[in-house]
């Protein structure tokens, strides 16, 4: 038998089956979808709408290369220039080939200038991808420990922390790469005050705000995107995990003017926004506005931090509750993976964020019965937990 490279601690859990916010084992065993695939399964499992746009696309075509013209890709970025304020989209395929076209179109911007600046600084406690590009800007050591020599232009502040970005911002500082909530690296929300102020930095210096919404993108927060809850607009912005609802598709979208940059042979992508992906990506958008589904992620949201609020009150090991709609954390004074898995025993998969934070992700159309149950999970594995 042959190996899959050993790149993941998986769970000893073979999941086969879904529907709607649940998935089955291969034992039969059913369990509370509170992982969603981290923030991909937008809609759940084996949505009708999804179901039905992918056998309508695959009867039609799956794959055309980008040397045509692509009815869905144009539909699709017409849709997210609606939705974002951003005119201009390429398509890619993930998360961190997402924010390597930003850093790529960040380094062109500067160059067609004339300009020295090159340097992209991002926050401590950040995650941006496993690309050599991406893990040099994700703020954390662990990621990058064996992959020397790094990529050079890269610096890193402390989130939140505005006067520390005032000091490193230089005469080579082209951008400021930013989660507007740190997903990965702990649940850790950027102020909005702080989100503004960034904004108004950026601005003052001539350079570039660069959003990564992979996590927090897609009506995960309860917006369309995060940085709609501080009242800003980024110049460049990526999206990846939720978009297109599992079926693998990212996007780099900026302004006109900062995407003129990339012209024909700068950039490119053979799978980048084919037909099926464009499909579900649609189908995600629809139904988030069909079924009013950012509603239903404040509403939920806020019912899941209340009830983990109520757990905190009980519960002394639980440090902090907190999140934005439906991407949630919980910090705890103890080591968070034995509740995860116990959680895991009684029925419910939660994930991570770091060793100390419970991170809680569930489909965006859970409902409130879902929420509920969930919440009584926790509430009995603490009480396992403490009692
Ligand atoms: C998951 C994630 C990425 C990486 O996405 P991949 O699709 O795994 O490459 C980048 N940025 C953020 C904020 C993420 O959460």
């Amino acid at each position: 038998m042959s190996t899959i490279m050993n790149t993941y601690a998986r769970f000893p859990l073979t999941l086969v089956r879904g529907k709607g916010c649940r998935v089955w084992d291969d034992q039969g065993r059913v369990y509370l979808d509170f992982i969603a695939g981290i923030a991909v399964n937008s809609l759940g499992h084996a949505h009708p709408a999804m179901n039905k746009a992918l056998a309508a696309q695959a009867a039609e075509m799956l794959h055309c290369s980008n040397l045509f013209h692509i009815p869905k890709q144009q539909q699709l970025a017409d849709r997210l220039a609606d939705l974002s304020g951003l005119n201009a989209t390429f398509f890619c395929n993930s998360g961190a080939e997402a924010n390597e076209a930003g850093i790529k179109l960040v380094r062109k911007h500067f160059h067609d200038q004339g300009s020295k600046r090159r340097t992209v600084i991002s926050a401590t406690q950040s995650f941006h991808g496993r690309l050599l590009s991406t893990l040099t800007a994700t703020g954390q050591d662990k990621v990058k420990i064996g992959f020397d020599p790094l990529p050079a232009g890269f610096a890193h502040v402390p989130l939140n922390d505005i006067e520390a970005l005032k000091l490193a911002i230089n005469d080579q500082t082209a951008a400021v790469l930013l989660e507007p909530l740190q997903g990965e690296g702990g649940v850790n929300i950027a102020d909005a005050s702080y989100l503004q102020a960034v904004r108004q930095l950026c601005d003052e210096h001539g350079i570039l705000l660069m959003l990564d919404e992979v996590q927090t993108g897609i009506g995960r927060c309860g917006s369309m995107f995060a940085f709609e809850l501080a009242g800003i607009r980024p110049d460049i912005l990526t999206l990846a995990k939720g978009l297109g609802g599992g079926v693998p598709i990212g996007a780099l979208l900026a302004s006109d003017q900062v995407a003129a940059a990339f012209g024909p042979g700068t950039h490119g992508s053979t799978f980048g926004g084919n037909p099926l992906s464009c499909a579900a990506a649609l189908t995600v958008l629809a139904e988030i506005e069909s079924e009013n589904l950012l509603a239903n992620v404040k509403q939920r949201g806020e019912q899941l931090r209340q009830g983990l609020r109520e757990l905190a009150s009980r519960y002394d090991v639980i440090k902090d509750v907190r999140g934005q709609g439906l991407l949630n954390g919980v910090e705890l004074h103890i080591e968070a993976a034995p509740l995860m898995l116990a959680a895991r025993e009684k029925g419910l998969l939660i994930l991570m964020a770091g060793p100390n934070v419970l991170r809680f992700l569930p489909p965006l159309n859970v409902s409130a019965e879902e929420v509920d149950e969930a919440l009584a999970t926790v509430g009995a594995v603490l009480g396992g937990v403490t009692g």
